[in-house]
């Protein structure tokens, strides 16, 4: 499964140990993030991750793309909601996506611990079966 890690930075060190608790499940599918999360999980768990421009410069909307093109399985995006973000709208439409193509998304620890865990028993095993069935907008 192609997987999406973002954390704001208030709430980077919760995703690195997420990351690192669940270490042994994340390396059994394709890691993507957004530009620092990706630098701080790869850092601290040696985790190959493709890394994508940082959050306030595009990435989100660089990982929008992947989903909008059916090749996002899974997204884990620890939001701060707390603290106002400069590309408030970049995450809107990120979990805007989400719902428009029905992806998992875990924006809080509590969810994220449910859909780590679901995806180990096999329970996004439908993913592959909407992707084999090709593009989403075809259908
Ligand atoms: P970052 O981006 O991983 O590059 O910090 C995340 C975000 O703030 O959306």
């Amino acid at each position: 499964m192609n997987i999406a890690l973002i954390a704001h930075d208030q709430k980077k060190n919760d995703l690195v140990q997420f990351v690192t608790a669940y270490q042994a499940i994340f390396a059994k599918h394709t890691l993507f993030a957004t530009g620092t999360t990706g630098l701080r999980v790869n850092e601290a768990t040696g985790l190959n991750v493709t890394r994508f421009n940082s959050g306030p410069l595009g990435g989100d909307q660089e990982i929008g793309s992947m989903i909008a093109k059916n090749q996002m399985d899974a997204i884990f995006f620890f939001r701060d909601p707390l603290t106002a973000q400069p590309h408030e709208p970049d995450v809107t439409a990120l979990v805007r996506l989400c719902d428009v193509y029905a992806i998992p998304l875990a924006t809080n620890m509590g969810t994220a611990e449910l859909l780590i865990r679901g995806l180990e028993l096999g329970l996004l095993e439908w993913r592959n079966v909407v992707k084999k069935n090709g593009d989403i907008n075809e259908r």
